[in-house]
């Protein structure tokens, strides 16, 4: 078998870390699986490099940034191909540029096009490990460019879909995907398995355990995703396109979005194109908006609000630089319950309400769709309410 495993920066975070992390590729390679490995930086290496990029320029230039960022997953496939080599086992690392995962431009948040397969089939042939570096491929300018927050994920499913791998491992610091944040609500419970559709809402809205993009691409190539745990010996959870025992499955998980910002635009005017004109002008500046509510005009004009995410606020305030009244609200948490038996059960909705009505917490924004409940609430409340309806759905 063909096996694609990646690690997360808590399960690499220190040499201890590695030991065990190398135990794991160890077996699954001694087993006479091809294995191919995608690492994290360690801990928190990124937030790290980041902190002292900023205390030399507080607006970096993109690219630079990503020369910076790259080098946390390249000393951790270094010192994990180190620690191979310590134990008489065959290894290669190998940089986003060794293998060639070629992106588009965006630094920062760029998008995989191609994944070269030469290189990594002639280690794999030569019955080598390959340690791969997450979270980056190179420009066609030759540079690198990283892929996004948690982008390693995105990497192995990338991998696994360019090598047709028979499967990709995807190890945490968690069991695998629970009904919401185990670290938050300690009743969580871990998911046998879940459909894309509904990883990708979770992952969307805020479950940081797989980015969003990796689940996207997962399903796009047909990748299907185990999440385990490094740490403890335990079946995860299977991501793939369809599940046992849907139609019972109506709440799926719930998951929070603290880094969003809600964007309104006041006194606009109520008529036709003021919307388009609005929305069009924050698009054009490449930033996504969600939940959108136009308030009911008085006077013949019109308040406007979206939710946007928190790194995309100054952009988005660039964008509508020519109206007078916009305020920002950053104090503000989503909280998405996701489900596939959202929309033919009415009454799921209204426990979501009910949940937040008994701990008074106060709904400013609603959207609804066939797999999704979002509410907008005060960040402050954003845990309580969690795990306010985490007890209504999966607790009694
Ligand atoms: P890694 O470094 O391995 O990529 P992350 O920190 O990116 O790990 O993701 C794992 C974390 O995701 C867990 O520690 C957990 O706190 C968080 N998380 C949020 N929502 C969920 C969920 N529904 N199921 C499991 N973990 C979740
Ligand atoms: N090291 C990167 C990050 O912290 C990528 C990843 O961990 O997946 O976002
Ligand atoms: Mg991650």
């Amino acid at each position: 078998m063909l096996i694609v495993q990646k690690f997360g920066g808590s399960s690499v975070a220190n040499a201890q870390r590695i030991r065990n992390v190398a135990g794991i590729i160890a077996e699954s390679f001694l087993y006479g699986n091809d294995v191919v490995v995608v690492l994290s930086a360690q801990g928190d290496t990124t937030d790290d490099l980041l902190e002292k990029a900023a205390e030399l320029n507080r607006n970096p230039s993109k690219r630079e940034l990503d020369m910076l960022l790259t080098t946390g997953e390249q000393q951790s496939v270094a010192l994990m191909a180190m620690c191979l080599e310590s134990m008489g086992l065959p290894v290669v690392s190998l940089t986003g540029w060794q293998v060639g995962i070629r992106t588009d431009a965006a630094y920062g948040s760029a998008r995989i096009r191609r994944v070269d397969t030469e290189r990594l089939r002639r280690e794999l042939d030569a019955r080598r490990i390959v340690l791969v570096t997450g979270f980056q491929g190179v420009n066609k300018y030759d540079d690198y460019t990283t892929l996004g927050r948690g982008g390693s994920d995105t990497t192995a499913v990338a991998l696994a879909a360019a090598l047709h791998a028979d499967c990709c491992q995807i190890y945490t610091d968690v069991e695998g995907v629970y009904t919401t944040d185990p670290r938050k609500v300690p009743a969580a419970r871990k998911l046998e398995e879940i459909t894309y559709d509904e990883m990708l809402e979770l992952a969307s809205m805020g479950a940081q355990v797989l980015m969003n993009r990796s689940v996207e691409m997962a399903k796009r190539y047909g990748v299907e995703l185990e999440v385990l745990s490094s740490l403890v010996r335990a079946p995860g959870t299977k991501v793939k396109e369809v599940v046992k025992h849907m139609e019972e499955m109506k709440i799926t998980g719930i998951a929070k979005d603290e880094k969003v910002a809600r964007i309104t635009v006041m006194q606009l005017e109520d008529k036709p194109g003021t919307a388009f004109r609005v929305l069009n002008a924050v698009s054009k500046a490449g930033v996504n908006v969600d939940m959108i509510i136009q308030a009911n005009g008085r006077d013949g004009a019109n308040d406007m609000s979206f939710v946007v995410a928190d790194q995309d606020v100054e952009q988005a305030q660039e964008a509508l630089s020519a109206y007078k009244h916009v305020s920002v609200d950053k104090s503000i948490a989503k909280v998405s319950v996701v489900g596939a038996g959202m929309m033919s059960s009415v009454g799921l909705a209204s426990l979501v309400f009910e949940a937040l009505n008994d701990e008074h917490i106060n709904i400013q924004m609603i959207s609804t769709s066939e797999i999704k409940i979002s509410c907008v609430i005060d960040a402050a409340s954003a845990d309580r309410a969690v795990a306010a309806i985490h007890r209504k759905f999966f607790e009694n």
